[in-house]
This record gives C-alpha cells, structure tokens and sequence, in this order.
C-alpha cells in the first residue's frame, strides 16, 4: 500500500493546531517524569524557552517554589512526598489511574517572580509506541479562585453589617412593643377607640419588625458559620408534642386544629432542642397561615430506617408548581396570600433548610395549588440505634 506522506503531514498540522488552540495547558511527560512535548498554552503560562522544556523535569519547568527555594530537583525536595500532582503522575503511570480536575495550589516561579497560583489539573496514562507517557491538562484557575475570594470576603462583610443592624436596631423596636402593649393594657380607658386601634397597628407592626430583625439575625449568624448548635439526646416524639401544644393555642384562634401522629419506633435523637423548635414553629406557623379555618393541620414523625422524618401536612392554599423550586431561599415569597393576613418575611424556610442541613439532615416539601402542602424534614438516627 503507497503511502501518503501528505495526509500524514496535513493530519499531523491539523492535531498541532488543535492543540496549540485549545484553552489548557497540555503537556506529556515520560516515565523519568520529563517533559517530552507540550502546547503554546504551556509555553505562555510558564514562559520558558523551548530548550529549558523538553527532557526538563516538569516541577522544575514549571518553576514549583519548592524545587526552586531548597535548590533540588522535582522527586527530591521535602515536599514532592505531599505534592498531589506528582503522587497523580506516578499512580498515571504505575496503576493506570486517571485523576480529573484536582486542584493544585502553589508557589510557581514564573521569570523569577513567586507567584501563588491555583491549577486544575487532569492526569491521565497513554501509550506512545512502547512508551508508558502521562499526558497531563492544567487549566490556571487562579483569577477565578481570587474572584471567589473577594466575593467571600463582600459576603462576611455583609453578613457582619446585617448582624450589626439587626443587633442594633432590636432593642429600640422592643420598647416601641413594650410600650405600646403597656400603654394599651393599663391606660386603655384614657383612649378613644380610633387611638387604641393605632396602637394596636403600632404593637403588631414592631412585633413584625422584631421578628424580622431576628431572622436577620439568624440569618447573618449561619452565614458567617457561627450557627452553633448545642445537641443533646431527648425523645424526639415528646419534644415535637410540647412544640405543637404552644402552636395550638395561635392555630385555635383560626379555628384550626393540630394534630399529632407518631409511627414506628421512634428512638432518641441527638438535637439542639432550641434551634429544632425554631424550625418546627416556622413549619406549623406557615401551615397555620395558609390554611383556611375549619381545616386541620397533621403532623407526623415516622422512623424511615437510618433517619426520623417529620411532616406537617396541611389542608391549604398550596403552592403554584413553578414557585417551589426557590422557596427555601433567602427573603423569597410566593404569590399565595396568607389567608388572615398574615406578614411573611421569607427568612424562615431558609433558616429552617440551614439548621436541618447542620443536624446532618433534609427538607423539602410536596405542595399542590388549591390542596395543601407537605414540608417534611429529616434527623439521623445515631449510628448505633440505626444498626
Ligand atoms: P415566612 O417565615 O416569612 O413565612 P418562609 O420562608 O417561612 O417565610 O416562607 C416563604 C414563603 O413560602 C411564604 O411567604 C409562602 O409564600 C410560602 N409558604 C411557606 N409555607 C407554606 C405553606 N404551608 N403553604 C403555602 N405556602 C407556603
């Protein structure tokens, strides 16, 4: 068979363009771990001449802080033993396994300047000829690590100001409260009924704001990881009982009933009581709100094998299909009113979702426009009473 030295060169240019086009740096090491070839990625990322590339040792190449400072070769400074990126290119090599997208964070070198940079790194074994070679992917992430730093740090920022806010702003809204109720319970008879009626508004609207300054609260707090949950062991079923009793009585003044269903063998469960009380209210008190009076609302705590789940299951509004997605994020709201006219702030399920997932478990809900919903979350079982 002739043959077709043409098409060899024309398909040898076309992978050379390929690769020298393509957005990451690609290079092949040998089984010595030096380079053999590399792309123009490679060449403008780590700036070395060609003849400082080829046969080099890839640590020195790429100018690693390491082999650089003690003055040794890539495999011999002290650090090549923790060097995730060498350990990926000799298991390449010696057992065949393919590493995808590890991150690589170092010093570098780079025309006699140290540089921190951040890497993703793809490794994976190919066969040249006889030749067991790495062929190795770096992709130079470190505007993208630095970006998601600032905008960390913006977060903290904004986390420390909210909680600041709210802080502050919490003990003027309580006198406002207290002051309102104490004027209307012991001064009533001073007032005519247009100006009870305006403290009355005066009461619920501070009490509003209190409670979205708490949230808030709460909020910056788990934002910045100070949610600090304080877990002991207690009977779930017994805790969840005396959580409904105080629901009950605001449930009862909209002529709602709550009732309780514990099924299965329910064990004791590690939980800050506290903050699970929190997430129980905000569940029953949003089911309260959006449910018509005469309805019920049922919750249920049923064991599911390495996990306890609570649902509360209402009878009301519901929620429309394309709005459930985002309901467990910050500040978000649907469009179904409560039906007493009710304020929401739409920090409570987001709240809810943050202590859950910090007692190890998950929420969720199943709703259906005009039927009701279902939210119900997850506690583990402690590891020994699940076996
Ligand atoms: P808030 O504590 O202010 O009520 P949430 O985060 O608890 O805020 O709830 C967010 C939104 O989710 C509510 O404003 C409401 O639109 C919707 N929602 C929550 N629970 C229910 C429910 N049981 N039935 C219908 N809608 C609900």
């Amino acid at each position: 068979m002739a043959f077709d030295l043409d098409r060899l060169r024309e398909s040898k240019d076309f992978l050379s363009t390929l690769l020298n086009n393509i957005t990451s740096a690609i290079f092949i090491v040998d089984e010595a771990v030096r380079i053999q070839t590399f792309n123009d990625v490679f060449r403008a990322l780590f700036q070395r001449p060609e003849d400082q590339v080829l046969g080099e040792l890839c640590g020195n190449v790429l100018g690693c802080a390491y082999a650089v400072e003690e003055g040794k070769d890539c495999g011999q400074t002290s650090c090549c033993h923790a060097c995730g990126l060498r350990q990926s290119v000799l298991k390449a090599l010696t057992e065949d396994v393919f590493t995808y997208r590890a991150p690589l964070t170092r010093d570098f070198y780079v025309q006699g300047t140290r540089i921190l940079k951040h890497f993703q790194y793809t490794v994976k074994s190919i066969l040249y000829g006889d030749a067991r070679m790495v062929l190795l992917i770096l992709d130079d992430v470190t505007q993208i690590e630095e970006q998601k730093k600032t905008l960390e740090e913006l977060n903290n920022l904004k986390n420390r100001f909210l909680g600041i806010a709210a802080h502050d702003l919490r003990s003027p809204a309580s006198v406002i409260e207290m002051n309102s109720n104490f004027l209307l319970n012991y001064g009533a008879e001073n007032f005519t009924g247009q100006q009870a009626e305006l403290l009355t508004i005066i009461g619920e609207r501070s009490r509003f704001i209190l409670k979205l300054l708490e949230d808030l609260l709460d909020v910056a707090k788990i934002e910045s990881g100070k949610l600090q949950l304080n877990k002991t062991k207690n009977r779930y079923p017994d805790f969840v009982a005396k959580t409904l009793a105080l629901n009950r009585i605001i449930a009862e003044r909209k002529g709602i009933r709550i009732d309780l269903s514990v099924r299965g063998d329910v064990p004791e469960l590690m939980f800050d009581k506290n903050k699970m009380e929190q997430v129980l209210n905000n569940l029953i008190g949003n089911a309260v709100k959006y449910s018509e009076p005469g309805t019920a609302v049922l919750v249920e705590v049923v064991r599911e094998g390495p996990v306890v789940t609570t649902k509360v299951i209402d009878r009301g509004k519901g929620i429309p299909a394309g709005e459930v997605p985002a309901i467990f994020q910050e500040f978000h709201r649907t469009s179904v009113d409560a039906t007493g006219g009710e304020k929401s702030t739409g920090l409570g399920l987001a709240i809810a979702k943050k202590i859950v997932k910090g007692h190890g478990g998950e929420i969720g809900v199943a709703s259906e426009e005009g039927k009701g919903s279902t939210f119900y979350f997850s506690l583990p079982v402690d590891k020994e009473q699940a076996t």
